[in-house]
């Protein structure tokens, strides 16, 4: 069985008062036990965070790290040896947010190792984009990215490792997947994974993400391949994201 997660990714919102509030409201909330919840605040709040969730359990994750583990002479990048040592457990790698700034397969794959190899668990980000979507291409594409790590690093990688699936028209714009159209994405990424090693297939979990709300999460939870979520607008309030959480748990 397979532990539902759901995970909540700020990315570059918040101040160190809305930040404090967040946490004040989520130090509050009645989290389900059977479920992993962890957030993903900003760089500058991480440490707030984690000195902030003390002793509640949830974990914390940065937003990206850089393709070397060690710290060194990389400008503006945080190694993700430095995201162990403040407190870190999971990264985000490829979110599209990312991906189209301009970071590709390659960059994703030196990250994705890096991460790994301080002890960081990676949340690869996959999915397609609209026009690729009516292209008919969806599992063309979300399968070369899954494929890029396996070739690189071998299926082994996601034995410690979780997969978001995040169709990019889905995100922060009110639109979801339905839940049939994220179960089928998530039967294929399971079924690649499978033709490899069917034990890490079977364990590895799979978050569906893209405006998921409490008023959806529930059906899409319900879906067998659907393992949680990875949250973005909905995670900055803290009533919304533990319904959330609460949905996964169900
Ligand atoms: C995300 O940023 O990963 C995301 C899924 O955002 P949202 O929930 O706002 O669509």
């Amino acid at each position: 069985m397979r532990r539902p997660m759901v995970a909540g990714n700020w990315k570059m919102h918040g101040t160190r008062a809305s930040v404090a509030e967040l946490i004040n409201g989520l130090s509050h909330l009645a989290l389900p036990s059977g479920v992993d919840v962890a957030v993903f605040p900003p760089f500058l709040h991480i440490n707030q965070v984690i000195d902030g969730l003390k002793g509640k359990s949830i974990s914390v994750g940065a937003q990206n790290s850089a393709v070397e583990s060690m710290q060194g002479a990389l400008t503006g990048e945080v190694a993700p040896s430095q995201l162990v040592d403040a407190g870190c457990t999971f990264v985000l790698v490829g979110h599209s947010e990312r991906r189209q700034m301009g970071e590709q397969d390659g960059m994703l794959i030196r990250k994705f190792a890096a991460a790994q190899a301080c002890g960081l668990i990676p949340v690869l980000c996959i999915g397609e984009t609209l026009e690729q979507r009516e292209a008919g291409k969806t599992l063309e594409v979300v399968g070369r990215q899954l494929g890029s790590i396996i070739e690189e690093l071998g299926v082994g990688a996601f034995a410690n490792a979780v997969i978001a699936y995040e169709p990019v028209w889905a995100i922060g714009t009110g639109l979801t997947a339905s839940p049939q159209q994220a179960q089928d994405v998530h039967a294929a990424i399971r079924a690649q994974l499978a033709a490899e090693n069917s034990e890490v297939a079977q364990g590895v979990r799979l978050l569906y993400g893209g405006s998921v709300k409490a008023a959806n999460a529930v059906e899409l939870f319900g879906m067998p391949d659907i393992d949680g979520g990875l949250i973005g607008g909905a995670s900055l309030n803290a009533d919304e994201f533990g319904a959330i959480c609460r949905a996964a748990g169900n």
